[in-house]
């Protein structure tokens, strides 16, 4: 038999009216000849209601507990789906993580796939059942304790279920009908992706445009799972939502696919740094202890100063920014320390990131050109620049934010199928 992953996202089985309607999809694909797994969310607001349960009730909570209340959203959508497809006459059964079962690491609330052997679902479909309805975001420790993935975790739950049972296919029905060039909210002119490459939905899920769980994306690409994300409020098909898919499945790739935002960033810049061999490291190394997510980084020039022994330089970096006072503390405990000096710690706290992905990137020359004419043109200054193979990211006031983005947005013409 074909077999399909459907996995329904919190908005999708946010009563039962919605479970219902996503039973009606899923009814569809197994008259189609399907086999399916099927892999839900809690109902939407349950993951956070239980979320703030538990730090009600203990601040230093022991994360073992933390899992067990937490993943129990999913139990009560999976219990539920697998007797409304029941009622439909749909031979269906659910089935939690441990039950599988779904092998992770002991790193609780971020926990990593081990493995999940098919035999015990294999054995069901063999029996006749046509839909196996697994909880997402969930799965057991060595240990034998209740683990969960991370916040958004059910799509990496879902792609590991296509990876593990060869499925033609891994759909993620949610309230969106696909992968945009940007975030409709700020262009209209923002156009559904019909596919998108691995790379590049990896570029944009880390960069915040929400739709996926960046682990979900990795996870495809590294096995190839053909990755589908669709609406399920809308009539649906075969041709519907964006597919991810492998860079050879795209056969025209324009030189930018989309652009990405993200709001809450920080830019920090340590004055006048000793300039010397393992100044980089004696930064950056707290900064990671601390737990700290540096994401651009700008050494500038060497600079002789007056008053100072050798050269120095200013070090720029960004970081979220609910990360600031963390990084800054770092900081000030590495100086304190003697680890590194610096005249002066400044911090930016108005400033947003707006990048340009796309694969054709790397065959293409003058991107970065196109894009700071299309910002110079709007008046735009840019405070940081940071480039991969397929990505350019600037830094910019964040009260431009909307505005560069539309201005990249129709540079690129990306408006244009
Ligand atoms: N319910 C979990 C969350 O909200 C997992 C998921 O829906 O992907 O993070
Ligand atoms: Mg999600």
């Amino acid at each position: 038999m074909p077999l399909l992953v459907m996995k329904f996202g919190g908005t999708s089985v946010a009563d039962l009216a919605r479970i219902e309607n996503a039973a009606k999809k899923v009814q569809a694909e197994v008259e189609r000849g399907y086999d399916v797994i099927v892999i839900v969310s809690a109902m939407s607001g349950k993951t956070n209601e239980l979320v703030g349960w538990v730090e009600q009730t203990s601040k230093l909570y022991d994360a073992r507990e933390y899992d067990a209340v937490v993943a129990s959203g999913e139990n009560v959508t999976a219990g539920l789906m697998a007797l409304r497809l029941q009622e439909m006459g749909v031979p269906a059964r659910s089935w939690q993580g441990w039950q599988v079962p779904i092998n992770t690491t002991s790193a609780h609330g971020s926990a990593r796939f081990v493995s999940i052997p098919r035999e015990n679902i294999d054995r069901k479909f063999a029996e006749g059942m046509k839909v196996a309805v697994v909880a997402g975001f969930q799965g057991i420790s060595p240990e034998g304790r209740i683990t969960t993935l991370g916040r958004g975790g059910s799509d990496t739950t879902a792609v590991a279920f296509a990876a593990a049972f060869g499925a033609e296919r891994c759909d993620i029905y949610t309230d969106v009908d696909g992968v945009y060039t940007t975030d409709p909210r700020i262009t209209s002119k923002a156009r559904r992706l019909d596919r998108i490459a691995f790379e590049e939905m990896l570029e944009l899920a880390s960069l915040g445009a929400k739709v996926l769980q960046t682990r979900s994306v990795e996870l495809a690409m590294r096995y190839k799972v053909k990755l589908r994300v669709l609406s399920s409020f809308e009539e649906t098909d075969e041709t519907s939502g964006t597919l991810v898919c492998d860079e050879e499945d795209i056969v025209e790739s324009k030189v930018v696919s989309g652009v990405a935002y993200s709001r809450d960033e920080a830019k920090m810049t340590l004055i006048r740094v000793a300039d010397r061999p393992g100044v980089a490291s004696a930064i950056f190394g707290p900064l990671a202890e601390a737990g700290v997510n540096v994401d651009m980084i700008v050494q500038n020039i060497s600079e002789k100063a007056a008053g100072h022994s050798g050269a120095t330089t200013d070090m720029t970096f960004s970081v979220p920014i609910n990360q600031v006072a963390r990084a800054r503390k770092a900081m000030e405990e590495a100086r304190a320390s003697g680890i590194i000096s610096y005249d002066e710690l400044v911090e930016d706290t108005e400033v947003a990131k707006v990048s340009v992905v796309g694969i054709g990137m790397r065959s293409q020359v003058g991107v970065a050109a196109r894009m700071f004419a299309a910002l110079a043109a709007e008046n735009v200054n840019i405070k940081v620049i940071a480039t991969s193979e397929i990505k350019i990211s600037v830094l910019i006031d964040r009260k431009y934010m909307e505005l560069a983005v539309q201005a990249l947005h129709d540079a690129f013409e990306l408006e244009k199928g």
